[in-house]
C-alpha cells in the first residue's frame, strides 16, 4: 500500500478510469473537475467506437490531400475556418507526423491501448456488473473501390497484430446490417468482428460510483487555476491552495490553460466535431453494430434505444457556434444508409465537442520533467477507444510496476 495522495484534474473519461486504476494501486485519490459531474465535455455524446481494428492517428498521410479536396465540397468530413498562424504551424507538425514510419509507430500505440481497453472494459463491466449499453461489432464502408484497395493494402498488419476482420460484398454487408439501404452505392467494406459500440457517458458514470466505493473522492464544481512551475503540486483549487504527492493532468483541452505556465512542448489544439442523438423508431429499421462511412468519417451507432451519429473535424471557429455545413453532412450520412431508423421531424440531440488533439494524433501518457507532475491527455478522436488502456499504463508507471520505456510512443518529448 502506497498511501500517496494523488490529485487527478479532470473527469471526463480519462480522468474517471485513471482515478479508478491509481485507486486500485493503493493510491490515495482526490479528482477534481468544474462541472457538475463526470463526462460532461468531450466524453459527453461521442461516437462510442471502441475499434482496435481502425483505430487511426489523425495525422495519416491520406488527410492532408483530403483536408484540401474536402474545403469547396457540398458535404465534408473536414472543415477549416480560415486558418490562424497557431493553426497552420500545428498542420505543419502534424504533416511532419504523418510521415509513414512516424503513423506507423503512433498507429501501433494507438492499437495497442485500444486493445487493452477492450479488454478492461469487459473485465470491468462483468466483474462490477456495470450496464452499459452496448453492441457488438464494426463495419466500415468504402464507397469507392480505389479507397477500398487501399485499406485492404493494411490488413496483413492486421492479421499480425490478431485483430481478425472479414472483406465483405454488398450481399455480406446486408447480412450483417439487414435495415441498410441497400441502393447507396458502395464497393464493399470490412467488417472487424470483435470492435464494438459502447456508451461512454454511461461507463463514465458508473466507474465513478465504483471509484467511490474504493475510496476515490470526486469534487465537483471545482476549478483548479493553472499550475505554478515553481510548485505544480501544489494546487490552487476555487482560490484554496492544496497539496499532494502526485498530480496527474487529465484535463482534455482545458490542460493548455492548466500548463500554459510550465513550457512543456504540448502543441494541443482543439478540433471539433459533432454528434446528433435521435430515439429509434422502429429497431428493425436502424443498424445492429455499428458502421463508419470511411469517405465522410462519420459513424453510425446504436446505443440502446437511441441512433448516434458522429464526425467531422472543424478547425477555428467559435466553441458554441454549430455549424450548418456539419451538421448537414451528419444528416446526409444518416439518410443515405438508415433513412428509416428515427423520425427526422422529432427532437434530435446535436452536440458539439472539442477533441483534444495533438500533431501527432496519439496521446501523451507519462511523466514529465517536473517531480511529481504526470499526463494523461491529448487523446483526440479516441480518447474512449483509449481510456482504460491509458489509465492501465499510467497507473502502471506510477506505482512502477510499468517502465516508461515500454511506452516511448506515449512519452513527452
Ligand atoms: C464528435 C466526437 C465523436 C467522438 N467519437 C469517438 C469515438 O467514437 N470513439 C472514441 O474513442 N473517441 C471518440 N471521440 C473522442 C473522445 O470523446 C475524447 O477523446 C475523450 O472524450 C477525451 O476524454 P478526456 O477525459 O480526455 O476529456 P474530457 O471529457 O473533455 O474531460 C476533461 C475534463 O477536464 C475538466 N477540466 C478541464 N480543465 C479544468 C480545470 N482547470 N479545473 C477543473 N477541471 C477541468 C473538464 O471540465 C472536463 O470534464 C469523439 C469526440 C468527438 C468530439
Amino acid at each position: 500500500m502506497n498511501n500517496k495522495k494523488v490529485a487527478v484534474i479532470g473527469a471526463g473519461i480519462i480522468g474517471v478510469t485513471t482515478a479508478y486504476e491509481l485507486s486500485l494501486k493503493g493510491f490515495k485519490v482526490t479528482v477534481f473537475d468544474k462541472n457538475q459531474t463526470c463526462s460532461e465535455e468531450s466524453s459527453f455524446a461521442n461516437g462510442g467506437v471502441i475499434s482496435p481494428g481502425y483505430i487511426t492517428p489523425w495525422a495519416s498521410p491520406a488527410i492532408f490531400k483530403r483536408l484540401m479536396q474536402e474545403q469547396f465540397a457540398k458535404h465534408a468530413s473536414i472543415l477549416m475556418h480560415f486558418p490562424s498562424l497557431e493553426t497552420l504551424s500545428w498542420l505543419g507538425k502534424s504533416i511532419k507526423a504523418s510521415k509513414s514510419e512516424r503513423y506507423w509507430r503512433h498507429r501501433q500505440a494507438l492499437q495497442k491501448l485500444a486493445l487493452m481497453t477492450q479488454k478492461r472494459l469487459k473485465e470491468l463491466v462483468q466483474s462490477l456488473g456495470i450496464e452499459v449499453e452496448q453492441s457488438q461489432g464494426y463495419n466500415v464502408i468504402y464507397r469507392s473501390e480505389r479507397h477500398l484497395e487501399m485499406a485492404k493494402s493494411s490488413l496483413p498488419y492486421l492479421t499480425d497484430l490478431g485483430i481478425p476482420f472479414q472483406i465483405l460484398d454488398k450481399e455480406g454487408l446486408l447480412q450483417k446490417e439487414p435495415a441498410l439501404e441497400s441502393d447507396t452505392p458502395f464497393s464493399g467494406a470490412i467488417h472487424f468482428p470483435e470492435d464494438q459500440i459502447a456508451n461512454c457517458r454511461q461507463f463514465a458514470l458508473a466507474l465513478r460510483d465504483e471509484a467511490e466505493k474504493l475510496g476515490v473522492v470526486f469534487e465537483f464544481k471545482s476549478n483548479v487555476e493553472p499550475l505554478s512551475a515553481d510548485n505544480p503540486k501544489r494546487l490552487v483549487v476555487n482560490s484554496k491552495p492544496l497539496f499532494f504527492d502526485h498530480v496527474v493532468v487529465c484535463s482534455g483541452i482545458g490542460s493548455v490553460k492548466l500548463l500554459n505556465q510550465l513550457s512543456l512542448p504540448i502543441p494541443m489544439t482543439p478540433v471539433y466535431g459533432y454528434s446528433m442523438t435521435a430515439i429509434i423508431k422502429e429497431p428493425l429499421d436502424a443498424p445492429r453494430c455499428g458502421i463508419l462511412d470511411e469517405k465522410y468519417k462519420v459513424t453510425i451507432s446504436r446505443q440502446g434505444n437511441r441512433i448516434r451519429v458522429g464526425g467531422i473535424m472543424e478547425f477555428g471557429g467559435e466553441p458554441k457556434a454549430q455549424s450548418p455545413k456539419a451538421i448537414q453532412t451528419l444528416y446526409k450520412v444518416l439518410e443515405d444508409w438508415f433513412p428509416k431508423a428515427t423520425d427526422m421531424g422529432q427532437q434530435i440531440q446535436v452536440w458539439k465537442g472539442a477533441r483534444a488533439m495533438l500533431p501527432k494524433g496519439s496521446p501523451i501518457v507519462g511523466q514529465t520533467p517536473f517531480d511529481g507532475l504526470w499526463l494523461n491527455l491529448g487523446h483526440g478522436s479516441s480518447g474512449w477507444a483509449t481510456s482504460c488502456g491509458s489509465a492501465q499504463v499510467l497507473s502502471g508507471m506510477m506505482a512502477q510496476d510499468i517502465p516508461d520505456t515500454d511506452w516511448l510512443e506515449l512519452a513527452l518529448n
